[in-house]
């Protein structure tokens, strides 16, 4: 069972970490802080150093309780530590960008009572599908306007591993369709905005809604009677702000 750095530390870049057993020609570690995609948010890209090798990741998945990681070119061996660094600066963008969808949900929520059917993440955009029967004229710029209130109003994101029982009593969790949840999990990952949203999820996110930064609606139409969509973006960082 590989432990999830990703779940309690979403800020970790870089990690030590041993090679336990390989699996489908990929490599499993005793730890990762790799993200293998799930719930809208893409797999990170990174790479794994190892006694004067580097190998970029070519793709990492969740397989059970394990996380696979597969490598462009020699593999380590089981017993070898590997150093691991994510691609920071897309795996923070999309940190923001979940962050930034999960306002968007918890104002459409909030003001016009609409439940999310269905959406898409991509660095740095993404867009989120309602139940929603109509939009007025200013739809797109009220809607920019509450969800850059709730950036500025630097809410606090915090995230809870409740056990099953507890969570399934949580009426906002409900509605959040946490019934979609496999049988057999004993607890449930929370991630909450502090006074505006509260979903069941695997992600990763930022800290405080103050670091998503401006958020555009770039796109809002009609899928039909009850589904509206939105699309958002974020502002992506000057090539020199990289590290
Ligand atoms: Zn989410």
């Amino acid at each position: 069972m590989t432990e999830l750095i990703y779940h309690s530390d979403s800020y970790s870049r870089e990690v030590k970490a041993r090679v336990v057993s390989g699996s489908e020609g990929g490599v499993v570690l005793e730890k990762t802080i790799f993200y293998p995609g799930g719930g809208g948010q893409p797999a990170d890209e990174g790479k794994m150093l190892w006694s004067g090798y580097v190998a970029r990741l070519d793709k990492v998945k969740k397989a059970g309780a394990d996380i696979v990681h597969w490598l462009h070119g020699p593999l380590p061996e089981v017993g070898q530590f590997v150093k691991c660094k994510i691609n920071w600066q897309r795996r923070y963008l999309l940190m923001r960008t979940h962050t930034a969808l999960h306002i968007l949900c918890g104002v459409i929520w909030r003001d016009f009572g609409a439940q999310v059917t269905g959406g898409n993440m991509e660095p740095g955009s993404g867009r989120l599908d309602f139940e929603l029967e109509s939009m007025s004229g200013d739809f797109a710029e009220q809607i920019e306007e509450r969800i850059n209130a709730e950036v500025q109003a630097a809410r606090p994101v915090q995230v809870n591993v409740l056990p099953r029982q507890e969570a399934f009593q949580i009426p906002d969790l409900i509605r959040t369709k946490i019934n979609l949840l496999p049988e057999g999990i004993p607890e449930v990952r929370t991630v909450e905005i502090a006074g505006l949203d509260l979903q069941a999820d695997g992600g990763t996110h930022v800290a405080n809604t103050n670091e998503v930064g401006p958020i555009k609606v770039v796109e809002h139409k009609s899928k039909g009677r009850m589904n509206k969509r939105i699309r958002i973006q974020i502002a992506e960082p000057e090539a020199d702000e990289m590290s």
